[in-house]
């Protein structure tokens, strides 16, 4: 576990809150440690929550308190971070992927499971999705493109609501 670890911040990011760094980051640093209560599957299923981090099929760590900052941070498809398993002790530390400078936001690949199964790849808010599909949207119609801004508010509903259910999507029967 490294003494110190960089500077963030929480801000509003373009879908609520996000972590962003407050100063440059190095590729393959650890930024933060995903910290919050230690409890087990079966806990986690029966409180929900938004801020559930399933670090093995029997641990589940919720950042629900505040000062777990971690939480903050948004999933990304293509992030500049990863949340890394530290398996001696069983934690989840965030590590950069590549050089994040002052300002950028933080993210990490969620996984498969919330892109597909909890939230489907077409509700994505991430800005690489969300530019994709309004350089899609401006060659097919002007018009459209804000029709589909509108739906997009309404999957950042949807999207929390995925967040909750996060923990009973994982395989629990290994
Ligand atoms: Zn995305």
């Amino acid at each position: 576990m490294p003494k110190k670890y960089p500077k963030v911040k929480v801000k509003k990011s373009d879908t609520g809150l996000g972590l962003f760094a407050a100063e440059d980051i190095k590729k393959n640093k650890i930024i933060i440690e995903y910290t919050g209560e230690r409890i087990s599957m079966k806990e986690a299923n029966k409180r929900g929550g938004r801020y559930l981090f399933g670090v093995t099929k029997k641990i589940v760590i919720d950042a629900k308190d505040r000062k777990h900052t971690a939480r903050y941070i948004n999933h990304a498809c293509k992030p500049n971070a990863e949340a890394e398993h530290d398996t001696t002790e069983d934690r989840i530390f965030i590590r950069s992927l590549r050089k994040i400078k002052e300002g950028e936001e933080i993210t990490y690949d969620y996984g498969k499971e919330y892109l597909e199964d909890l939230i489907g790849k077409k509700n994505c808010l991430c800005r690489h999705c969300v530019e994709k599909r309004e350089k899609k949207e401006k060659k097919v119609n002007r018009r459209k493109l804000n029709a589909e801004k509108t739906k997009g508010t309404e999957s950042g509903a949807e999207k929390t609501e995925a967040v909750v259910n996060d923990v009973t999507a994982l395989p629990t029967d290994q």
